[in-house]
């Protein structure tokens, strides 16, 4: 089990070569591994697992959680049980983020989402090459929803294989698809997550939502963006003759004081 921070004389540290620390969890000692091949890390050294849900801490998530400040990051959970928990990203106002790489079971999503309340998901949709393809076919084979403020998609829960190992869950859900391409043109080419919404009746709304938007409303409370809908055509603006067109031009341009 390897962690960003363990606590070193009682304060929570990154690591360093040859530095040892204990586990902010489960008080065992810790090591710091700084090798080259792996993020730099902390890692038990006993082969205790102190919080079984933990996952090995990939690139992406410690891009993810280094979008937040470190305080906020791994946050450690007790439950009644004596068990260790530990979130990944635990926001001012209590919203706990798990960043999911691996396949977790139904089972232990659910119990995550019952643990920590409330919480959201980003899941990495980079790990298996086939989700990518299957999901960007669903999107640009079928036809957003009319019923939406923003663009949008309603969908069966069983659409594409990512969405359907999903469904079930009752928090927000957001997809990383990275910098993957989508062939709609008013889609920017990065900085895009698909919030997945799930329904009763087996249906789901897909969203796209500006990433940094996401980002900001953890941080600072400021509103999730989506993509706006085209707006009907404007009957074309009358020209102004030319003269009248230039005085228009410097007018604008004079500084205001
Ligand atoms: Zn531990």
């Amino acid at each position: 089990m390897t962690m960003k921070f363990a606590l070193v004389e009682g304060i929570r540290q990154e690591a360093m070569p040859g530095i040892r620390g204990t586990c902010p969890g489960c008080g065992s000692a810790t090591l710091a591994k700084c090798g080259l091949k792996r993020l730099h890390h902390w890692a038990h050294v006993s082969t205790a697992v102190c919080d079984r849900w933990w996952e090995p801490e990939t690139e992406w998530h410690r891009a993810w959680k280094n979008l937040f400040p470190t305080e906020w990051q791994e946050i450690h959970h007790r439950a009644v049980d004596g068990e260790v928990h530990i979130a990944d990203v635990k926001t001012a106002s209590g919203i706990v983020i798990e960043f999911q790489h691996s396949a977790i079971t139904p089972q232990e999503r659910t119990s995550r989402e019952a643990f920590y309340d409330p919480m959201m998901w980003v899941v990495d949709g980079m790990r298996l090459k086939r989700d990518l393809s299957s999901f960007r076919q669903e999107i640009t084979t079928c036809s957003p929803s009319a019923e939406t403020k923003t663009r949008a998609w309603l969908l069966w829960d069983r659409a594409t294989a990512i969405i359907e190992r999903w469904r079930g869950g009752s928090r927000p859900l957001f997809l990383d698809f990275g910098d993957a391409e989508f062939p709609l043109p008013w889609l920017p080419a990065a900085g895009v997550l698909w919030l997945l919404n799930y329904l009763p009746r087996e249906r789901v709304i897909v969203t796209p939502v500006h990433r940094q938007s996401v980002v900001d409303h953890l941080l600072f409370g400021a509103p999730i963006q989506g993509f706006a809908k085209p707006t009907p055509v404007p009957p074309p603006r009358s020209t102004l003759p030319g003269f009248q067109a230039h005085f228009m031009r410097t007018r604008s341009r004079r500084p205001r004081f």
